[in-house]
C-alpha cells in the first residue's frame, strides 16, 4: 500500500505548514498531509513532544479530520494521562521526565509498558509479581535450619554427620531448633558433653555476626541461639568473643521463696552437663526441641517436649524422640539418680541423697509457750571445699507453728516473709524439711535443735 512509504521524511517538519503549540507542558505540531504524498484522503500528521514517528511509522489523524479536531483529540488524551496514569500509553504523551519504560519490560519483544518516575509500578502484573517478590525476601531474611546450615557449611565449618537416630557420627555443628523463620539454635554434635562453647562455636557465631545474625549465647551456656538478620532476639546474651566459654547464667542456685526444687535444679544442671539437648525452660519460650524437668515428689519426671510431638512408631522421628529418652536416660543414672522409670513421653527418678546432709536447719523454740512455735534458720553444710555458710535469716527461714484446737491439731509452716508454706505435717522434722524445699535448698537437712528462747513471762 502507497502509505506504508510514509515516513518521517516525507513529511516536512521544517515547513512552515507545520503548525505547533505548547499544552500543559508538551508541545503539540499538525502537518497536513497532501493528497500527492500517498494519501488517499487529505490527513493530518501530527506530533507529541517533537515525535511524529511511533515504530517507524508517522502518526495521523482519521481520513478527513481536520488539524484542530486532531489537536483537540490530542488535548483530551493529556488530560486524561494526567489525570489517571496509565502505563499502556505512550512515553511522549506525558511531561517530560515524568515517566520511564518500566523495568520489568524494558526492552522485551512484546508488552512494553511505562511507569511514572521514582514510583512502584502501578500494572496490574507488576503489583502482582512485587507482591510475590515480596513475600520471597521476607522468607529471605527469616532464618531455618537448612538455609543457615548451608550458610555455615559455605563458610567452612564442619557440619556434624548425624544418624538416622539422631546421635553424632562425626563432630560438627548442627543446626536445630528452627522456630517460624525466626530463630535457630546451634549446638556442637559428637564432641560429648561439654560446659561452654565447644568446638568451633564461638568462630561460628563470630562468622554469623559478620553477617548481620543475632547471635545469643543459650542460658546453660553451651549452644548458639542465631535470630534472623535484623531481628532484636531476646535482648540478652549476646554473644561477645571475650564471654564465650563462659556459663553465662547457672541454672538457679541461690536459695528463693517458690523455688524450683533442689532435685529439679539438680537434674537441670545435670542434664545440662550431659546431654546435648536442650532445657526448654532455660532457653525462651519458642517450641524447641529438647525437655523440661518437673517436681515428682521429691524425685523429678523429665518430660521429651517436640513440637508436633508424638511421632507414630517406625518412622524416622519415632526413633530420634526415643534416642532423645534414652539419653535423658542414661544421664540421669550417670548423675547417680535411683529409682528410673519411662514411658513414652517422660522419664522419672529420685534425685540422690547425699550421705552427709547438704542443709543444716537450727531450729529454736520461740515466742510465747502456747504457741508452740518454733523458729528455722538454714545453713549450706560445711563441705571439703567451703565452710558452713549460714542464711539471711530475714531471707532465707520460717517458723513451724502448731496449731490446736479442741478438734486436734495441726503443723503447719511459714516462711521468713509470713508467707503460708503448707500444713498438716507429719512432724516437725519434715515441716522443717517441707520449708527447705519451698527455698530450694539442698536436702536431706540435718536439724539441730538450740536452747529454747521460749518467751515464759
Ligand atoms: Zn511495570
Amino acid at each position: 500500500m502507497a502509505h506504508m512509504a510514509g515516513t518521517r521524511g516525507e513529511i516536512d517538519t521544517e515547513s512552515s505548514a507545520v503548525a505547533r503549540l505548547e499544552y500543559k507542558g508538551r508541545t503539540i505540531e499538525t502537518r497536513p498531509v497532501a493528497e500527492d504524498q500517498g494519501e488517499e484522503y487529505p490527513r493530518v500528521a501530527f506530533a507529541i513532544n517533537g515525535e511524529w514517528d511511533v515504530d517507524g511509522r508517522p502518526q495521523y489523524g482519521m481520513p478527513g479530520q481536520s488539524a484542530e479536531s486532531v489537536v483537540s483529540d490530542a488535548k483530551r488524551l493529556i488530560t486524561q494521562v494526567d489525570g489517571t496514569f496509565s502505563p499502556y500509553v505512550r512515553a511522549y504523551w506525558y511531561q517530560p521526565g515524568t515517566v520511564e519504560p518500566c523495568p520489568r519490560t524494558k526492552g522485551a519483544a512484546y508488552g512494553q509498558h511505562i511507569k511514572p518516575v521514582g514510583a512502584v509500578c502501578p500494572e496490574l502484573r507488576c503489583v502482582k509479581e512485587a507482591r510475590v517478590k515480596a513475600r520471597r525476601a521476607a522468607r529471605a531474611t527469616g532464618i531455618t535450619a537448612s538455609s543457615l546450615s548451608n550458610l555455615l557449611a559455605r563458610g567452612g565449618f564442619t557440619r556434624a554427620e548425624l544418624r538416622s537416630d539422631g546421635t553424632a557420627r562425626s563432630e560438627g555443628f548442627s543446626a536445630e531448633g528452627e522456630d517460624h523463620n525466626r530463630r535457630v539454635v546451634i549446638l556442637w554434635r559428637g564432641a560429648g558433653p561439654a560446659d561452654s562453647l565447644a568446638g568451633e562455636l564461638p568462630r561460628i557465631a563470630e562468622h554469623l555476626q559478620g553477617k548481620g545474625f543475632r547471635v545469643e549465647v543459650s542460658v546453660s551456656g553451651r549452644y548458639l541461639v542465631v535470630f534472623a538478620r535484623g531481628a532484636g532476639g531476646t535482648g540478652e546474651r549476646e554473644y561477645t568473643p571475650g564471654g564465650a566459654g563462659v556459663v553465662v547464667e547457672q541454672v538457679a542456685s541461690v536459695p528463693a521463696p517458690n523455688a524450683q526444687g533442689w532435685q529439679v535444679q539438680l537434674a537441670r544442671r545435670e542434664l545440662a552437663a550431659r546431654t546435648d539437648m536442650v532445657d526448654i525452660e532455660a532457653d525462651d519460650d519458642g517450641a524447641l526441641d529438647g525437655f523440661q524437668v518437673l517436681a515428682d515428689g521429691q524425685g523429678v519426671m523429665v518430660l521429651r517436649v517436640q513440637r508436633g510431638a508424638d511421632p507414630r512408631k517406625g518412622t524416622a522421628a519415632r526413633e530420634r524422640w526415643d534416642a532423645a529418652l534414652d539419653q535423658l536416660e542414661a544421664a540421669l543414672a550417670e548423675a547417680g539418680f535411683t529409682h528410673l522409670s519411662r514411658n513414652r513421653v517422660r522419664v522419672s527418678a529420685r534425685a540422690p541423697r547425699p550421705q552427709a546432709a547438704p542443709t543444716i536447719a537450727r531450729v529454736q523454740a520461740v515466742g510465747r509457750p502456747d504457741e508452740f512455735t518454733e523458729r528455722v534458720r538454714f545453713a549450706a553444710a560445711a563441705t571439703d571445699q567451703e565452710s558452713e555458710h549460714p542464711y539471711d535469716p530475714r531471707q532465707v527461714g520460717g517458723d513451724v507453728i502448731l496449731h490446736a484446737n479442741f478438734a486436734g491439731a495441726t503443723l503447719y509452716v511459714v516462711d521468713a516473709a509470713g508467707t503460708h508454706v503448707g500444713r498438716g505435717y507429719r512432724d516437725r522434722a519434715s515441716a522443717t524439711e517441707a520449708l527447705a524445699d519451698w527455698y530450694g535448698l539442698p536436702l536431706p537437712v540435718q536439724i539441730n535443735h538450740e536452747p529454747s528462747r521460749r518467751d515464759w513471762t
